[in-house]
């Protein structure tokens, strides 16, 4: 074994990503030689929200080797097929950013070139119609994948709605079996080496000084060591993404149990509604700048589609990314790292990639400056490419009723958005690398669920004559229809399924 090897690991902060950092490394790191540490202070709460995420997640779970009925039951958790945007691209308008395939490729031809010839020409329904989760979210429907050959119930993606803080205990839980020593107390100091700056130590509120080799900072928004010990720094976006508060409130649960997020676009902002087993969670986003807290919190208030069940509480944030998320000797991960809204759900996965990569750039002792810059550019590709997308939403409108509104739709944006915006419009190619998180599908649902279509299309799509791809795109509808036909609904397939959680038994 080398004598470089980390021997120990030090994580400040018990929210979601503390909890899930410590469940990764205590899963690999298991009996080991490096053992794991997670401080959290109860005097300092989490941000408690965080409900929604995307299909990625299924592979966290599953790395860790989590029974997905057990956690679903544990998390008081839906399934989620999308995300249906509301008064987005037009008030009154709305579309689904559905998970998984729209429609088949032919010919090495994206489908969505082939359907928009005929949407043109008006001998086509709505994108949405070939997305199997598109059609079966507002029907409330839900299944799992089951072995059905080339049927899109062979492969439907799905990504998860949970209670965060029941997701943080359950991992907590997983955490402590895989040895991860937990330490409740505050972190009141961090000390420096003084030959190179690197942490040295944390001092805790009791007194006791705690060394270690990699410090993980989960502190969430305060950033205590990445920017309070570390001056890291942070890119800040909020000219680009300018929602910087958000009012958030449970309400009682709503029926039909839906198997998507809602997003609903109001004059400074959007308000989400997220359907969760004994609760329904919801939150209004807004740009400070633009409406005042009461005027938010009245908004929100006046749109809750079932009585409130808590006091709404007030979070404030800066849209942006800290300039390193790997600094010396310490990591950021979650809301220390930066923080893009949580328009598209993407925080949850970012704690993961996050975590991933650090597994696959573990450090020993030297510090290897190489990964270090390799782990930053990675991640630093990741959070401005879901920028992009993220921005997307905002400049793709063509509202005009609000100061806020007509700040977003007229604003410049980063010259990589430029790009894609200006490609697709041109010919309806959409340009992206294999690195990037959302694919063709994501953004071509967005642009025209938005309004936003392309002058042409592929020109290899005229090969085919008109008739027969009539043809083909009436057969894909059938298929999708018949197939939706086919499945449950959310509810009759988690009391099937017995997922229903013990603490809400009554659906
Ligand atoms: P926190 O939850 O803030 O946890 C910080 C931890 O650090 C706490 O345990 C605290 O006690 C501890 N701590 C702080 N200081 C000290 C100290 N001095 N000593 C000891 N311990 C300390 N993400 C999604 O993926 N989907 C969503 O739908 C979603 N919605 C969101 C909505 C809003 C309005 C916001 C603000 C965020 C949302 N997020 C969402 C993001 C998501 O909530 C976070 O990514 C996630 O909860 C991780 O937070 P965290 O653990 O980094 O920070």
């Amino acid at each position: 074994m080398s004598d470089k090897n980390l021997r120990n690991i030090v994580i400040v902060g018990g929210g979601t990503a503390g909890w899930m950092t410590a469940a990764a490394l205590g899963r690999f790191l298991k009996n080991s030689f490096c053992k794991v540490r997670l401080i959290e202070s109860e005097d300092i709460p989490s941000v408690g929200v965080g409900e929604a995420t995307i299909p990625q997640i299924q592979v966290f779970n599953r790395t860790l080797g989590i029974d997905e009925n057990e956690f679903i039951r544990r998390t008081q958790g839906t399934f989620k097929l999308g995300i249906e945007f509301e008064n987005w691209g037009k008030i009154g308008e709305s579309y689904i950013h559905a998970f998984g395939d729209v429609g088949n490729d032919m010919d090495s031809v994206q489908f969505y070139h082939y359907w928009w010839k005929m949407r043109q020409k008006g001998q086509a329904p709505d994108i949405g119609a070939y997305s199997l989760n598109a059609v079966a979210a507002p029907k409330s429907k839900f299944m799992r994948s089951v072995d059905a050959g080339n049927s899109p119930l062979s492969n439907i993606v799905y990504a998860y709605q949970f209670d965060a803080g029941l997701y943080a205990e359950f991992l907590r839980e997983f955490a402590l079996k895989h040895d991860v020593k937990r330490t409740q107390a505050k972190v009141v100091e961090s000390r420096l080496r003084a030959s190179d700056g690197f942490i040295e130590s944390v001092v805790l509120d009791d007194g006791e000084v705690i060394e270690a080799d990699l410090f993980i900072d989960c502190s969430g928004f305060r950033g205590l060591l990445i920017e309070k010990a570390l001056n890291t720094g942070f890119d800040d976006w909020t000219h680009w993404l300018p929602c910087d508060s958000a009012w958030a409130v449970p309400c009682e649960r709503t029926e039909p149990l839906l198997p998507y997020t809602r997003s609903t676009a109001h004059s400074a902002g959007w308000q989400w509604r997220i359907p969760l087993q004994h609760r329904t969670g919801n939150g209004h986003v807004f740009a400070s700048q633009y409406m005042n807290e009461n005027q938010a919190l009245d908004t929100l208030l006046n749109n809750l589609p079932a009585k409130a069940l808590a006091d709404p509480k007030l979070l404030k944030f800066t849209t942006g990314k800290r300039k390193k998320i790997w600094n010396k000797n310490c990591i950021a991960v979650g809301l220390s790292s930066g923080f893009m809204e949580p328009l598209e759900s993407t925080s949850i996965h970012l704690i993961q990639s996050t975590i991933a990569r650090l597994m696959s750039l573990f450090p020993n002792r030297e510090f290897n400056q190489h990964d270090i810059d390799l782990f930053n550019s990675q991640a630093d590709f990741e959070y401005e490419r879901i920028r992009d997308f993220i921005i997307l939403h905002y400049k793709a409108t063509q509202r005009d009723d609000s100061e806020f509104w007509n700040y977003c739709r007229t604003m410049s944006v980063p010259d990589t958005l430029n790009q894609k915006i200006s490609q697709f419009m041109e010919n309806g190619q959409i340009h992206r690398t294999n690195m990037e998180l959302f694919n063709d599908t994501s953004w071509l649902e967005v642009f025209h669920g938005q309004g936003f279509h392309p002058k042409g299309y592929h020109p290899l799509v005229d090969v085919v004559p008109d008739d027969e791809l009539t043809r083909r795109l009436e057969h894909i509808k059938k298929v999708i229809d018949k197939s939706v036909d086919a499945m449950p609904s959310q509810q009759e397939f988690m009391q099937h399924s017995g997922l229903v959680s013990a603490l809400k038994g009554n659906m």
